[in-house]
């Protein structure tokens, strides 16, 4: 890769007209990848969420049109059906449309809608992918979603479906040696955890809260899935957050990592 890599237009095969789906990673703007720093620096118009980490936008080009649409839980500031509308009309005037979204795009964040939309109507796209929030914070709060003695399987399941309570495999989840990654999940916590004991999870099952994972705000909370909706509380937990529910919950950090603890020497 040579250093003008950056300095590149984004590929030439993309006509103008074409939206970019783009995960923007879970907070910290360096886990953005090149490709999306590449298309966010070449846009004219950014449509973006709420979970952008901060000085992600500061990429785009001074002159770009910058539109939030971004969504707090039942307070939907633009209907996705606006959103998808003024993606295309933008990219229909010619426009090099970035939709940034936090995280992956196909990762709970709807990118499966807005494809569909766009192609239906003839706007061509291209989707980026980003680190969704399981792997960023996951890494972050030095938490291994996979190990090979703790969990061979790891699920993203969400604590919202579109409405209501998630209708899961209750039992299949609550079987051990795997992770459970539970996304927009802070509210239902109780809930959720209540299932997975029903269903035969031990109580004592380890637990971990990422709250703002990535971020310098970053907060990790820990204690046992029974005791999850309180380990919530007690922490006052309201931001963003992700819950690690499994074995490997265990090896949760909840310091920075220059403070990890290291063993002594032999
Ligand atoms: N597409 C996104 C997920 C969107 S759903 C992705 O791939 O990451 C939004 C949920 O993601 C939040 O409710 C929270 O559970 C999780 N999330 C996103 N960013 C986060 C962060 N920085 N820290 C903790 N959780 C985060």
């Amino acid at each position: 890769m040579t250093a003008d890599f950056l300095t590149f237009p984004v590929p030439a095969a993309r006509p103008p007209g074409t939206v970019f789906i783009v995960g923007a990673g879970p907070g910290d703007p360096d886990l953005l990848t090149l490709r999306a720093l590449r298309v966010l620096r070449d846009a004219d118009v950014v449509v973006h969420d709420r979970l952008i980490g901060p000085g992600i936008l500061d990429f785009a080009k001074p002159d770009a049109e910058v539109l939030y649409v971004g969504k707090a839980k039942a307070n939907h500031s633009v209907p996705q059906d606006e959103i998808n509308a003024l993606m295309a009309r933008r990219a229909r005037a010619g426009k090099r449309v970035i939709r940034l979204k936090g995280g992956d795009p196909f990762v709970f964040g709807r990118g499966g809608e807005e494809v569909d939309y766009l192609l239906a109507r003839g706007v061509p796209v291209e989707i980026v992918p980003g680190i969704t929030a399981a792997t960023g914070c996951a890494a972050y709060a030095g938490i291994p979603l996979t190990h090979r003695d703790h969990a061979t399987a790891v699920t993203f399941i969400s604590g919202h479906a579109k409405d209501g309570d998630p209708d899961l495999d209750w039992d299949g989840l609550a079987r051990g040696r795997q992770t459970i990654v539970v996304y927009m999940g802070i509210s239902t916590a109780g809930r959720v955890a209540a299932r997975l004991i029903e269903n035969g999870l031990a109580r004592s099952t380890p637990a971990a809260v990422v709250e703002n994972g990535t971020l310098a705000t970053q907060k990790v909370a820990t204690g046992t899935v029974a005791e999850l909706e309180k380990v919530i509380r007690d922490n006052q937990i309201t931001g963003p957050a992700l819950i690690v529910i499994g074995e490997v919950a265990r090896f949760a950090k909840t310091s920075e990592p220059e403070h990890w603890p290291l063993a002594a020497a032999e």
